[in-house]
């Protein structure tokens, strides 16, 4: 018999040491002579544990650094229950529910008698320091169940009971540090200590479980960063973010309101966001007809049969708003593709007419929830740049390529990095495997012969064809989805399509979803914060503005106006009695493309000086002069 078991373990570089079973992942760290204080967590074979943990097995080890993606959840996590900790400290009463890490930080919600606000903030911060300066070891502890429920019954947590009420397990695991105990699966730091970087950055409203039935609880929000420059640079990326806000700019610019009178998630475009949302539209109905495709436009309410013909009132009705007129069904549409599929069947097609393209800026009304109506991104009526391609089996790699061409164009000319993504069969489907097999591989040949890096998402396709999702990098890298290119087995058939194939017989058409942009207000969105509001002359809604420096130049300063008008360029005008000073201040903070003062100067010569937004002041030009260079500057780059 052995004297004592060994196991081995199998380090990422490849290596294997044995040591005697049962021994902790921070003492393998210390015998291998790695101290490094980053190391905060072990995966063993594929599972994220403490490193307090024993090693039972053989096993496949890696280490996880606090600066890792699992290490900054790990990191944020124990932030929030440093946090709650805190909270506890500080409120006595107050009752914890949840605290996940999330993207870029964590939140916590507690239930307590008042509103937390931004004191409270800065006292739970500095408690916070002080448990992090204790060094307390974060520890894990298996407990049956009943034992667990009775622990967090005379705490009277009632949302904790709650949440191990509904688990099935029947032993439930606990961390602890010092008089703090929270449910939890883990794994977490091995200290407090080692949180190096965090701050607290808001407090909000949630509803306990997320339902609007329930109580709501304040969530306070945070977020933990390795070290502390990475920290700081994330906080200036938030500021930088909130400075180029959507929102904020739409009002200071005078693009769009949303009010609750008129009702939630529903945009009302002022006059220079119609025209910017315009210049948008132009551009897509330009983009398309130079590329084959033919403009078409469905109703905005079609007939309940037609809904159940399509699929949508099976696969898609608590999404969909309905009405009656004259004793009859109406739903108003969710999606563009039905009008378009009785387009094609209106007359016998051949192959020598595919492909066809029909093109559709439509406009579209989704039943959103309430809670997640957020901005220009998430509304409830919005407008696509929606196609629908109907081609051959043969034409189908050409079309995906154009559309995936036409991507990459757009996205170059708004100067847009992106990512694509390929969603492939889930399990249950419809359409043969055959249809599957080349479409899929369409698709994906086209990915591949683009030379883009793509990723690839195993079975998450839609039940009726597989699809490629493309993401747009904003200055911020933020990403946002905009095309999709969707293959469809499910309409065709549903329409019963077909064409005559140079054989003399009917055949089934390729379908094929796309949109460019995607939704028109939220690019819009994207678009306002990626420029900041400060809008490309061929984009701007208004490009020039008019200041007269006294009433004297008005008469000059209306010709100017006149001419640039009569020349569809986008002009305003401020002849007010106001200082010179001021007007320009209320001109800047329009961040329109160029600035006109009209002076003595200007009337003597006839002319103009331009000032751009950057501050640069032009020589003074004849008033033609300045005319081509806008409109010269109109065109949409290419
Ligand atoms: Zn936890
Ligand atoms: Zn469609």
């Amino acid at each position: 018999m052995p004297d004592q078991a060994v196991v081995k373990a199998t380090f990422a570089d490849g290596s294997s040491t044995t040591y005697p079973k049962g021994t902790c992942f921070s003492d393998i760290l210390e015998m291998k002579g790695d101290v490094s204080p980053s190391i905060i967590a072990v995966r063993v074979n594929g599972n994220l544990l403490d490193l307090s943990a024993p090693l039972s097995d053989d096993a496949r080890i890696e280490f996880i650094s606090a600066d890792s993606e699992e290490g900054h959840d790990i990191l944020r996590h124990s932030t929030a229950h440093v946090m709650a900790q805190a909270v506890q400290d500080l409120y006595p009463g107050v009752k914890i529910s949840i605290g996940p890490s999330i993207a870029n930080g964590f939140y916590y919600d507690f239930d307590y008698e008042r509103t937390f606000n931004i004191e409270d903030l800065e006292k739970i911060e500095s408690r916070m320091r002080e448990i992090i300066a204790e060094d307390l070891p974060i520890t894990r502890e298996v407990l049956p169940r009943q034992e667990a429920l009775t622990l967090y019954r005379e705490k009277d947590e009632l949302y904790k009971v709650a949440l191990i009420d509904d688990l099935p397990d029947e032993s439930v695991s606990v961390y602890s540090q010092s008089t703090f105990t929270d449910l939890c699966r883990g794994p977490h730091l091995p200290s407090t200590g080692k949180i190096k970087a965090f701050k607290l950055t808001s407090v909000a409203g949630a509803y306990w479980r997320g339902d609007e039935k329930n109580k709501m609880l304040q969530r306070i929000y945070g977020t933990a960063f390795a070290d502390q420059e990475k920290l700081d640079a994330y906080l200036e990326h938030l500021e930088e973010a909130k400075k180029r806000d959507h929102r904020k700019l739409g009002k200071e610019l005078e693009l769009f309101s949303i009010s609750d009178e008129v009702g939630a998630g529903l945009i009302i475009y002022h006059p220079k966001g119609a025209l910017l949302r315009r210049m948008l539209e132009d551009f897509e109905v330009r983009e398309h007809l130079k590329r084959g495709y033919q403009l078409v436009k469905g109703p905005q309410i079609l007939k309940v049969d037609m809904w159940k013909k399509s699929g949508h009132l099976e696969n898609y009705k608590e999404f969909m708003y309905f009405t009656d007129v004259e004793g009859q069904q109406y739903g108003l549409k969710p999606m563009n593709c039905v009008a378009h599929m009785i387009i094609y069947q209106s007359k016998i097609r051949s192959y020598r007419d595919l492909p066809l393209r029909y093109f559709e800026l439509g406009t579209v009304h989704r039943h959103e929830r309430a809670g997640v109506l957020h901005g220009l991104p998430r509304v409830r009526e919005f407008t696509q740049d929606d196609a629908h391609i109907l081609c051959t089996p043969e034409q189908l790699h050409q079309e995906i390529k154009s559309i995936i061409d036409f991507v990459a164009d757009v996205m170059h000319i708004f100067n847009f990095d992106f990512e694509m993504e390929l969603s492939t069969r889930p399990e249950k489907t419809i359409g043969s495997d055959e249809d599957w097999e080349r479409a899929t591989s369409a698709l994906k040949k086209v990915l591949d012969e683009h030379d883009m890096p793509y990723r690839i998402n195993e079975g998450d396709g839609a039940f009726y064809g597989p699809k490629i999702d493309v993401t747009l990098k904003d200055v911020l890298d933020r990403k946002w989805q905009c095309a999709t290119i969707q293959c469809d087995f499910s309409l065709p058939e549903r329409f019963d399509l077909s064409y005559i194939g140079n054989d003399g017989e009917k055949h089934r058409p390729v379908m094929l979803h796309r949109v460019i942009l995607g939704s028109l207000e939220r690019f819009m969105g994207v678009l306002i914060e990626h420029y900041a509001g400060a809008f490309p002359t061929w984009l701007a809604p208004v490009q020039v503005m008019l200041l007269t420096i006294t009433d004297k130049h008005a008469a000059f300063g209306e010709d100017v106006f006149n001419q640039l008008l009569s020349h569809a360029i986008r002009v305003e005008k401020d002849f007010r009695n106001e200082s010179l000073r001021l007007k320009i201040r209320e001109a800047q903070l329009q961040k329109i493309p160029y600035m006109v003062v009209i002076g003595d100067k200007e009337v003597e010569e006839g002319g103009v000086s331009p000032r751009l937004r950057s501050g640069e002041n032009l020589k003074l030009m004849p008033l033609h002069e300045f005319i081509s260079l806008i409109k010269k500057e109109s065109h949409v780059p290419q």
